[in-house]
């Protein structure tokens, strides 16, 4: 079975984990930060939390924007469920924007005009996530501006999308955004096995991200209340978590950092090959806007329409059959039976809804060989002929 994504692990990022096996530390040592300052240096921001996931990092982002009890967060229902949990872990309630009919991104009018319902009910949330799906960016400038009309946060799920660009900068450099997060799953674009990390260019943010991410604890005398009582003193300033990042994810993290650009190119080589090859077939394929360079993590493609589950079903299942490891990204999060007993149902979504009827993930990672790939390309195309 050809894999719809797969992590592309060279000696030398063997042979760098292996080196912090035989140092003195396994976790909390110098790699840590220096993952943290590359990824930083590649985003251009100010500051970076490495944490052992994306879902921890989204998660003190959260906390640390104050999200709380009473509050709402808004997100896209094409999202992981991580992206809505997090909400949910600080006693907020998770609401959804409906996706754009060609990105499958949080559509910028449909938020435009929630905003403007909300804002009369008094319903307006305290924090928006967009998610950067697949690696293309969302039209962060149009959100950024109807953020800053209505005084609602911004943190970017860039989770799919390390490597790409949005208006010729970085994905995670904030400009348009308080926090943005990365993850380094393994299916991810580079991986530290589990991992994650939230960029900010507020140094009050990433100070209180830095504080949750172990237990609420600092050993910075400028932060303690009081004075220190000696070198071996700590305090608890506020109620964190344990979500730090070890030395051996992070070693791996840096290895692979060094692969980024290529395994980014590599991705937008394929994509490219698909586009040319498949534009003739009764599918949709993906559309990039001209503002993004997309990091490729995932390429859809859509049946056309009119389609019903059961030829969706069938592609899906004949292309499995044929040794193709299509995948779904994603089920709508609010049709998840725990998001049903919070309220949602069928219908509430229709965009979102009808792409999950028709997307099917086809594989794209950077050790795709080409031959592999004409055969994606060869059964797709006797498929839908
Ligand atoms: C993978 C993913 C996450 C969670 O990442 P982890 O590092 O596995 O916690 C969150 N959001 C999106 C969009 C993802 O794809």
């Amino acid at each position: 079975m050809i894999p719809y994504g797969k992590q592309s692990i060279s000696q030398a990022d063997i042979d760098a984990v292996i080196e912090v096996l035989t140092s003195d530390f396994l976790t909390q040592g110098p790699l840590v930060p220096a993952f943290e300052n590359s990824v930083k240096e590649l985003a251009e921001t100010r500051f970076a939390v490495a944490t052992n996931s994306a879902t921890s990092a989204l998660h003190i982002a959260c906390v640390a924007l104050g999200l709380g009890p009473g509050d709402i967060v808004w997100t896209t229902p094409i999202t992981f469920v991580a992206t809505a949990n997090c909400a949910l872990y600080c006693g907020a309630a998770v609401d959804f924007v409906d996706i754009d009919e060609q990105t499958y991104n949080l559509s910028v009018e449909k938020l435009s005009a929630k905003l403007e319902s909300a804002e009369s009910e008094g319903t307006l949330p305290k924090i928006i996530i967009p998610v950067h799906l697949a690696g293309q960016s969302c039209e962060m400038a149009q959100i950024k501006k109807l953020a800053d009309k209505y005084g609602v946060a911004i943190i970017e799920d860039a989770s799919h999308a390390i490597g790409g660009k949005y208006k010729n900068k970085a994905i995670g450099n904030c400009e348009y955004s308080d926090v943005t997060v990365f993850s380094f799953h393994p299916v991810k674009i580079i991986t530290s096995a589990e991992g994650g990390m939230a960029l900010t260019n507020s140094r009050h943010l990433a100070q209180q991200m830095e504080l949750l991410r172990s237990h609420g604890i600092t050993r910075d005398p400028d932060i303690m209340q009081g004075s220190s009582h000696g070198p071996w003193y700590y305090q608890q300033l506020l109620l964190g978590f344990n979500y730090r990042m070890n030395d051996i994810q992070a070693a791996l993290g840096v290895s692979q950092l060094g692969r980024l650009e290529e395994f980014v190119k590599i991705r937008n080589t394929l994509a490219e090959t698909y586009t040319e090859s498949l534009n003739e077939l009764p599918i949709q394929l993906p559309n990039i806007h001209s503002d993004c360079y997309s990091a490729w993590h995932l390429y859809i493609i859509r049946l056309n329409d009119p389609i019903n589950d059961r030829d969706h079903r069938t592609m899906f299942e004949s292309l499995r059959n044929s040794g193709i490891g299509v995948n779904l990204h994603y089920i709508p999060v609010h049709l998840q039976p725990f998001y049903r007993k919070l309220g949602f149902s069928e219908g509430d979504y229709p965009v979102a809804e009808s792409y999950y009827k028709s997307a099917i993930t086809i594989p794209i990672f950077p050790e795709l060989t080409p031959q592999n790939q004409n055969r994606v390309i060869d059964v797709l195309t006797e498929l839908l002929q």
